[in-house]
């Protein structure tokens, strides 16, 4: 991106950029209708208003309040004219570190992706920690990707935990990477750092094919969505959702899974829905253990945001504009005994944030687990 400063004094990008950009993600066709900003989580209790921050760039400039947008994508889905709004956001925080405007957190957080591999910044040794008592085949072309928050986040690692006993169950043949697994790059290209996502992804690519692997599964929606998108660019191998995975293998029979018979309302995670379109498969998981699903009023492509995409989970967020806590509220409010989703970030986020809600928080892949047989 090349910026000028004018006489007033504001950063303006300039009309060769505008050119890239308007190409790259249609802003030029905004015109301005607000669906955008009806749609975003954000109008309703932050400054930011998302009709605005397209039409400050339409004039070559970024809204400061550009950090706070969770990437979503409701305003993508809203929008009559197609503008992805979710790329115009990510490419204008890449303008953004030039001038090195940018939330504390995120350069710790680059500097961890970049020297340790990891979101966490913690020791790339440290990495297989989470499978503890779990032993993989460690053959085939199969390759579980557990990424970084399911590998260091102690809740997270349930969910890998509980995924890679169900593919034991089902008699998979597949690999994990354990301690050479690196960082998927969502988090840096959420923040702006395209080069940095673009090196992992071509990285990942290559590791990939040294182990001769034709298909990855992820536990993460986040890394779903990176890697899918990423691995195409580089020629890698097709990726899935371990929702998607599990269903196949219920599907043919070699996972059975019944539980308690009880109620669940699920959550639908931004990456794995709106971004990847995965709203069925974590659906049919909770039916065939014989739960009882009942919707929430916003769910499917509907679905309100955690608040914890697009960087968010390494930024401040006054507790006033948390999207987290409203989101629980409504699934308690459903009468449900437990709140499902498939996420990492998700989980994480609603067991921080729902303070004195009693619903429970739980993984799709914990509850098939909790009740499955081969
Ligand atoms: S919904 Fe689309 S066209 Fe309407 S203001 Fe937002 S970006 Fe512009
Ligand atoms: S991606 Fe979500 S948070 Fe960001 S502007 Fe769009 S609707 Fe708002």
């Amino acid at each position: 991106m090349t910026e000028t400063t004018g006489s007033s004094g504001a950063v303006r990008f300039n009309d060769e950029t505008w050119e890239t950009l308007s190409a790259a993600t249609r802003a030029n066709l905004c015109f301005q209708c607000g669906t955008c900003t009806a749609a975003c989580p954000l109008a309703d209790n932050t400054p930011m208003r998302v009709r605005m921050l397209v039409r400050r760039a339409q004039f070559g400039e970024t809204d400061p309040l550009i950090w706070k947008c969770m990437t979503c994508a409701e305003c993508n889905a809203s929008c009559p004219r197609g503008v992805d709004i979710v790329g115009l956001v990510r490419y204008l925080r890449q303008g953004k570190w030039r001038t090195r405007e940018v939330p504390k957190g995120l350069p710790t957080l680059l500097w961890g992706i970049f020297s340790d591999g990891n979101t966490f910044h913690l020791p790339p040794k440290d990495r297989a920690a989470w499978m503890q008592d779990v032993k993989v085949p460690g053959r085939g072309s199969t390759l579980l990707y557990v990424g970084c928050t399911a590998s260091y986040d102690p809740r997270a690692q349930r969910t890998a935990r509980s995924v890679a006993k169900l593919l034991n169950l089902a008699g998979v043949e597949y690999q994990v990477m354990g301690t050479d697994e690196i960082c998927c790059g969502e988090a840096a290209r959420s923040v702006g750092n395209e080069g940095l996502y673009d090196d992992l992804q071509e990285r990942n690519s290559a590791a990939f094919r040294q182990r001769g692997i034709e298909r990855v599964i992820t536990i993460s929606p986040h890394s779903f969505d990176a890697l899918k998108v990423g691995q195409a660019k580089y020629g890698g191998p097709p990726v899935v959702h371990y929702t998607q995975a599990l269903e196949e293998l219920c599907d043919s029979g070699k996972i059975v899974s019944k539980v308690e018979k009880r109620v669940v309302t699920y959550h639908d995670p931004c990456y794995l829905g709106r971004h990847q379109g995965v709203f069925e498969s974590p659906r049919r998981l909770l039916e065939l253990t014989g739960l009882k699903l009942i919707e929430m009023r916003n769910n499917r492509a509907q679905s309100l945001c955690c608040g914890g995409g697009g960087g968010r989970m390494w930024m401040e967020t006054d507790p006033s504009e948390r999207p987290g806590p409203r989101r629980v509220a409504e699934a308690a409010g459903t009468g449900a005994e437990l709140l499902a989703t498939a996420c990492p970030y998700c989980i994480s986020v609603f067991e921080s944030e729902r303070g004195s809600e009693p619903i429970p928080v739980t993984d799709v892949a914990e509850l098939l687990a909790s009740g499955a047989r081969g």
